[in-house]
């Protein structure tokens, strides 16, 4: 009773930790106290699954599937691993970490309907049922994450694609389900195992199967998606498994993962089913290259016209982070703003390859928060800014999203940089962003690049600042 007690309890404390956590992850100033708290609440959720072994009866035990050394060991292995990943891992490889460590908790979820199943725990039909349902969102959540490290790892670099496909598909998702149907069945006439094999194969298989197709670029919005599903997946099992701090804890994610991912897709002008069904993403663009040749300038050319601009809006993109240059690039802006300029950052919601990427990075070089703008904020300014500074970014600043109807990025909104009166763009050389597409904005008029790896040339442009003196 006592026991009963506190579980209950613990799962009531971690939902009040898990939402107060997911509410200050939603500013950046916040955002590492949110974290710290909903860890907290996931300390809760783990003490209290220990505990509520304590709490099974004993006439249910011979039944039950129960190993607690083995599962203080899965525990050890699992912090030391996800431990060391967490704080040795880059920046730039965060989305498929995220990604494996979602299908982790994926495959978790249907384990534990596995476990439940052979342990002939169900109670009732409906019982059985949310097995099975669980056992499905866990295993396509399980092999779709992996499958998304892999693209998102650069491991499959293309996405898998064959004629019927979707039929395919279709046809083997009916299968899991006639399957998991005959595992409810034979549960209460046990006849072996089969059925139940054969189900939990198809749904891995499915998983497999569903995330094939999806082109790269769509990525983000699909480890959003499966970060609901395992959410969902483990608060089902959490009600099979008598748990409420597990059923919350899963609830919680769930809901969180959900309005992510219509965020995502929302950001990206584009439904959940076009992310799913369509070829968004694919490298090989059928329409011709843009015409023209891309003008470029040496970094202390570009400097200069900044120094002397009364107005600059930056927008960081990827290559940012793969340079990890945002501390140089403060630098540079705190010289520009002592000079009297108004500088601006402008953040697309994709940018980069995590959703936040860029606030992260920007904190990370004490960037100020009001210096940094949402794209539905800031887009109207960039027709009468003086220069928009484009460092490491493609996509995101892509017009022919807004312009070409055969480009694989159309419906996708951009941020306006092609509008300012001068545009400089830091890149490396001619190569395309994520989507694999050209970027016409690089062959405009108002247009010059500064070649170069972003840290490299950021450094010449602060030596070129200083070199100019204050104004
Ligand atoms: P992009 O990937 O479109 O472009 C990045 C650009 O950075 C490249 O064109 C590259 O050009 C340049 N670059 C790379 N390294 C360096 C460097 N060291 N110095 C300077 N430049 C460099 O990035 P965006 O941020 O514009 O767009 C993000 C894209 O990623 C979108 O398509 C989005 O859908 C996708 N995505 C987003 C995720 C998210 O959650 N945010 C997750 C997964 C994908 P060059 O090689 O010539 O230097």
């Amino acid at each position: 009773m006592l026991i009963e007690y506190i579980v209950g309890l613990s799962g009531l404390i971690a939902a009040g930790l898990f939402i107060y956590g997911l509410k200050a992850m939603s500013s950046p100033v916040t955002a590492v106290s949110g974290i710290v708290t909903a860890g907290y609440g996931m300390v809760f959720v783990v003490g209290a699954t220990f505990l509520n072994l304590f709490n099974i009866s004993p006439d249910a035990r011979p039944h039950l599937l129960v190993n607690v050394a083995l599962a203080v060991v899965a525990l050890l292995l699992g912090c030391l691993w996800t431990g060391w990943r967490g704080r040795t891992v880059q920046m730039t490889a965060m989305p498929q970490m995220v990604a494996i460590f979602n299908g982790m908790g994926g495959g978790s979820a249907a384990s534990l309907a596995a476990v439940s199943l052979l342990s002939d725990h169900a109670t009732s039909g409906l019982h059985l049922s949310v097995t099975i349902v669980g056992a499905l969102i866990g295993c396509i959540s399980f092999t779709g994450s992996i499958i998304a490290w892999a693209k998102l790892d650069g491991r499959m670099r293309k996405p898998v694609r064959f004629g019927g496909q979707r039929i395919f598909n279709a046809a083997l998702f009916l299968i899991a389900l006639v399957l998991g149907a005959l595992t409810v069945m034979q549960y209460a006439t046990p006849q072996g195992v089969l059925p139940g094999i054969l189900f939990f194969a198809a749904a891995l298989l499915f998983g497999v199967c569903m995330t094939l197709p999806i082109g790269g670029a769509d990525m983000p919005v699909v480890i959003s998606l499966y970060n609901a599903f395992t959410g969902l997946a483990v608060g089902l099992e959490g009600y099979v498994m008598g748990n409420p701090a597990l059923m919350i804890a899963g609830m919680v994610v769930g809901s969180a993962g959900t309005l992510l991912t219509a965020l995502m897709a929302k950001a990206m002008n584009r439904s959940l089913t076009n992310v799913l069904f369509s070829n968004f993403g694919d490298t090989a663009s059928s329409a011709k290259g843009p015409e023209g040749e891309m003008k470029s300038a040496d970094p202390s050319d570009a400097a200069t016209s900044m120094r002397y601009a009364s107005s600059v809006i930056i927008v960081p993109g990827y290559g940012l982070a793969v340079a990890q240059a945002q501390q140089k690039l403060y630098e540079f802006v705190k010289m520009l703003v002592a000079d009297g300029v108004d500088v601006k950052f402008a953040i697309h919601p994709v940018a980069g390859r995590m959703p936040g990427h860029m606030n992260v990075l920007l904190a990370e070089a004490g960037v100020p928060y009001d210096m940094i703008c949402d794209m539905d904020d800031i887009n109207d300014s960039f027709a009468t800014t003086d220069v928009a500074l484009i460092i490491g970014a493609n996509d995101v600043v892509n017009p022919e999203a807004l312009t070409d109807k055969s480009s694989p990025i159309y419906g996708m909104p951009i941020l306006n940089a092609y509008k300012a009166r001068q545009v400089f763009v830091i890149k490396r050389g001619s190569g395309t962003g994520y989507s694999g597409v050209q970027n016409p904005l690089f062959f405009q008029k108002n247009c010059t690049m500064v070649f170069g790896d972003a840290q490299a040339v950021l450094s010449k442009m602060v030596e070129a600042v200083k070199a100019l003196g204050t104004a």
